[in-house]
């Protein structure tokens, strides 16, 4: 009911896909003799010749900034739903803190004492990284099409636990996960846990196995993470009074709600140049109105301001800083807009610097990407998450302001309007496992799959 618009409707082959998902985790997730069981074969070190066993995990590591944990951890929401496993949080990051359980009748986190010493901490150098057993020859067949090795790959004994390394620092072997035949090994691995701190959905559509049933789930290729998103994360209690209050008070009465995302990094000084180009943005595309500025010239009179102030513009901005907000605060002050619209700045905190991890911190996170996803237009600063589960939450293709090459200088354009709504693949793989062959571009032949206009090597979907 906060929400301006109902969003994209789900299809129905999603729909029945995700109540099936929900038994599987019912059956086979913890506190179900499945689930201990699986545990026992973990803890043995069992090896498996086996066909895919009845009951598969995958563990998703829970890291970086908020943004990036929930990227993970939709993306590992999918893989585990493509390939029947359970899928399990890493509670680490105060991810047991933050949303509601998904799945109804059994728990999507990890309980204390899984048997695999460390894995959080785990890297690429770690032995038991998919990449490594591919470079280590524990497993055979990699990298490639089914041949004469695939069929030696498919009696080999594997292990019952596997680490996934997709970490922007993923090698070639780490990247195999992306290939059909690598896939069709760790079918055979009962637990996996993966670590990525990015969107590596596009990659999943790049494996031909997945394809067929990607393509009945999302017809419309452009808004995957906003089904995903908006099945997972609801914000638990604490944080939805957050975002309701603050609601509430500050945006519901306004005729039209404009997000602003305004990232700073580190100790990044505030930036006139970054101001400018918001101001500049949002005027020239009309978001928020131009302002009647004095000219030495008789002052027009105002235009007349409806009784009603039926035209009135509440404007989120979000940020660590709250340098942008005072500027577009007073501006809006001083200055009366062309249009004669009331223009009202709000901004929930600036916590100066990130701190992911501390409970407060973390909460007033995930309640402004929230709120961001309420507002109706989007102004983003391009490569953030952050923005990025905003934008797909709301339903919204955001304007996106262009990095500027040079500090001094506003770009021109200031911003352009994203070619979809879904979050871009930061480190997509680079090599082609059809072909076998490194690749410049490993989208080229997929349609639906484009560089991103924030980062030109990412890819996302549209
Ligand atoms: P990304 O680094 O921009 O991709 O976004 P992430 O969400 O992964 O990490 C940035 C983290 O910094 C957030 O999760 C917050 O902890 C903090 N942060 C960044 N911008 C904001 C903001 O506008 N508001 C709040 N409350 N925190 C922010």
């Amino acid at each position: 009911m906060y929400r301006g618009k109902p969003g994209r409707r789900p299809s129905a082959y999603l729909i029945s896909k995700l109540r099936r998902h929900e038994a599987l985790q019912r059956r086979c997730g913890p506190g179900t003799t499945a689930y201990s069981n699986a545990l026992e074969q973990l803890r043995a070190g069992s090896m498996s010749t086996i066909a895919p066993p009845e009951c598969a995990y995958i563990v998703s590591i829970s890291y970086s900034g908020l943004g990036n944990r929930i990227l993970a951890a939709a993306s590992a929401f999918l893989y585990a739903v493509l390939t029947d496993r359970v899928l399990l949080v890493d509670p680490s990051n105060d991810m047991d803190d933050l949303f509601c359980e998904p799945f109804p009748g059994t728990t999507w986190l990890l309980p204390p004492g899984f048997p695999v010493a460390n894995y959080t901490g785990f890297g690429v150098d770690t032995a038991e990284s998919y990449g490594n057993m591919v470079r280590n020859k524990v497993v055979v067949e990699s990298g490639g099409v089914a041949d004469a090795a695939s069929t030696a790959g498919r009696r080999l004994p594997l292990p019952a636990f596997a680490y996934v390394h997709l970490h922007n620092d993923a090698t070639v072997e780490d990247n195999y996960f992306f290939c059909d035949g690598d896939q069709r090994l760790l079918r055979r691995v009962q637990w996996l846990a993966v670590r990525t701190d990015s969107y590596i959905v596009p990659g999943l559509f790049l494996v031909q196995a997945f394809q067929g049933e990607l393509d009945r789930m999302f017809p419309e290729r452009d808004a995957v993470f906003h089904h995903l998103g908006r099945y997972l994360f609801h914000p638990s209690n604490h944080v939805w009074g957050l975002v309701t209050r603050y609601y509430d008070a500050y945006l519901a009465t306004a005729q039209q709600r404009v997000g602003i995302q305004v990232r700073v990094f580190g100790a990044q000084p505030n930036s006139p140049e970054l101001l400018e180009q918001i101001t500049s943005c949002t005027q020239k595309q009309k978001l928020l109105p131009e302002l009647r500025l004095a000219t030495g010239e008789p002052t027009p009179p105002p235009p007349p301001v409806p009784a009603s102030r039926a035209r009135s513009k509440a404007v989120l901005v979000t940020s660590l800083k709250s340098w942008y907000y005072e500027k577009l605060k007073s501006m809006y002050w001083e200055h009366a807009a062309a249009t004669g619209e009331a223009v009202s700045v709000h901004q929930p905190s600036h916590e100066e610097y990130q701190r992911s991890g501390a409970r407060s911190h973390e909460h007033k996170a995930w309640a402004e990407m929230y709120l961001l996803s309420l507002t109706d237009v989007l102004v983003t600063t391009g490569v953030s998450t952050f923005g990025y589960v905003a934008q797909g939450l709301a339903g919204v293709r955001p304007w996106v302001l262009y990095k500027s090459t040079n500090s001094s200088a506003v770009p021109d354009p200031p911003c352009g309007w994203d070619v979809s709504m879904e979050p871009c693949f930061h480190k997509p793989p680079s090599y082609d496992c059809r072909l076998k062959q490194w690749t410049a571009d490993i989208s080229k032949d997929v349609p639906y799959i484009q560089h991103c206009h924030d980062l030109t090597w990412g890819l996302k979907l549209v």
